[in-house]
């Protein structure tokens, strides 16, 4: 078996070869492999070719591949039976472990993608408030839910316009650039009384890392207080990644709704989300906002989740940060000695090195990167091992499996690379 054939074989049956747009490697102009086996901090193709990871399933699995006690947890689970469709102790468990950890999630409803809980989120906050708009930012992705492609982040904004989508839906989306605070306001000034949230990556992954300015999370959180708008952190990458606590409790900032996915469910499919009493009261069947799930709550995924969170807790999480600060700053000089500018964005255990030498704040300033060079940077290094986010809109993520040796590799990897 080999990836070429089996993509031909793909391409055959899914648009693109792919379930997920990225997964085709179009921009950078190469074919995806196949992956057969994960362990640890390392991928295994269909050739039995070795990489170092850094994607882990695009965040969820900030221990690794194949923790031994989330397997373990897992098999465990899968012996009690695949899914009920009816409660169980490990939604009471989890959603106790996730509510304990970010304080602010008082109530929460366990779903199956980081999709569905910003989907759900913003019914709920429109439903909570009886207003119709809302804010997003230029650049965030929440999930492919029609009202969140208005300018979206990741894969969603390499398609022209939003097809499928109608003009009446996106009417209600209010954009703003990221880090701009007075456009945030303007909406506010000039329709106020129609907003029901403003929706918001803490810190945003999605048009690669980029992190909020100081003063600017303060702000949206002032601006929503005074008018009346709920709050939505969308921590499906930054939940406990950025720190146990997520973005809320790296920034101090708190948020009225927040939205889960990746970590808490230990590479399962699971979302989340949750936040005030008050207004999670309103969701059926307690209250009238409809939501449901048929797989919500998997004893599968719960169990996986819970015993993600349970490890997490004995990591070191400033040693990771410390350690993929210093990988970073490594992989930019070892780049710039090449005589190509790189901006590095770095916060916990996520990164992205842009090839720009201007700083990136907002999607303006990552959509002007070079893109041609990160395909070229992306190719050689995935040639050596070592497996990156095939797009330089995308970030990447260091987790508690690598090896200081593997960090070398990557290192030695880049050195390799030439222009
Ligand atoms: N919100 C954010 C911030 C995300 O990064 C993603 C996915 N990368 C989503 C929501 C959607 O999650 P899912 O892919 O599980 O639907």
């Amino acid at each position: 078996m080999d990836s070429k054939s089996l993509y031909a074989r793909a391409l055959a049956l899914m648009p693109g070869g792919v379930n997920s747009p990225l997964r085709a490697c179009k921009y950078v102009n190469a074919e995806p492999v196949f992956i057969e086996n994960a362990k640890g901090a390392y991928l295994w193709d269909v050739e039995g070719r070795k990489y170092i990871d850094y994607v882990f399933s695009w965040g969820p699995l900030l221990l690794g591949h194949q923790d031994p006690a989330v397997n373990a947890a897992a098999h465990e689970a899968v012996d009690h039976g695949s899914s009920y469709g009816a409660p169980c102790l490990g939604e009471v468990l989890l959603a106790e472990e996730i509510s304990r950890i970010i304080p602010s999630m008082e109530m929460m409803r366990m779903v199956s993608s980081g999709t569905e809980a910003t989907m759900s989120a913003l019914r709920l906050a429109r439903g909570y408030t009886g207003r119709n708009k809302f804010v997003k930012f230029i650049g965030n992705y929440h999930g492919h839910a029609d009202a969140f492609l208005a300018a979206a982040g990741s894969a969603a904004g390499t398609v022209p316009g939003t097809p499928g989508v109608p003009e009446e839906v996106i009417s209600h989306t209010l954009l703003a650039q990221y880090n701009d605070l007075d456009a945030v306001r303007k909406h506010f000034e000039t329709s106020g009384d129609e907003i029901a949230c403003v929706i918001v990556e803490p810190c945003a992954g999605n048009m690669g890392l980029v992190l909020p300015k100081e003063g600017f999370l303060q702000g949206l959180r002032d601006l929503c207080t005074q008018y009346g708008a709920v709050l939505i952190f969308d921590e499906v990458i930054t939940g406990f990644r950025l720190a146990p606590g997520g973005a809320q409790e790296r920034y101090g900032i708190t948020p009225d709704l927040t939205t889960l996915g990746k970590i808490i469910g230990g590479g399962f499919p699971v979302g989340c989300y949750g936040g005030k009493r008050e207004i999670m009261e309103h969701m059926a069947p307690v209250g009238g906002v409809f939501q449901a799930g048929t797989l919500s709550g998997n004893p599968v995924a719960m169990a996986a989740g819970l015993a993600t969170l349970k490890r997490l807790q004995e990591c070191d999480y400033p040693a990771l940060e410390a350690k993929t600060k210093a990988l970073t700053d490594e992989l930019a000089a070892i780049l710039r000695a090449k005589g190509k500018p790189v901006y590095v964005a770095q916060a916990g255990s996520a990164f992205t090195l842009y090839f720009s030498d201007a700083p990136v704040t907002n999607m303006a300033e990552s959509g002007r990167c070079d893109q041609t060079t990160f395909g070229i940077y992306w190719k050689q290094m995935m040639a050596q091992g070592i497996y990156l986010a095939p797009a330089g809109f995308e970030c990447a993520f260091t987790s508690f499996a690598h090896s200081d040796e593997d960090f070398e590799k990557t290192l030695a990897a880049a050195r390799a690379v030439e222009f």
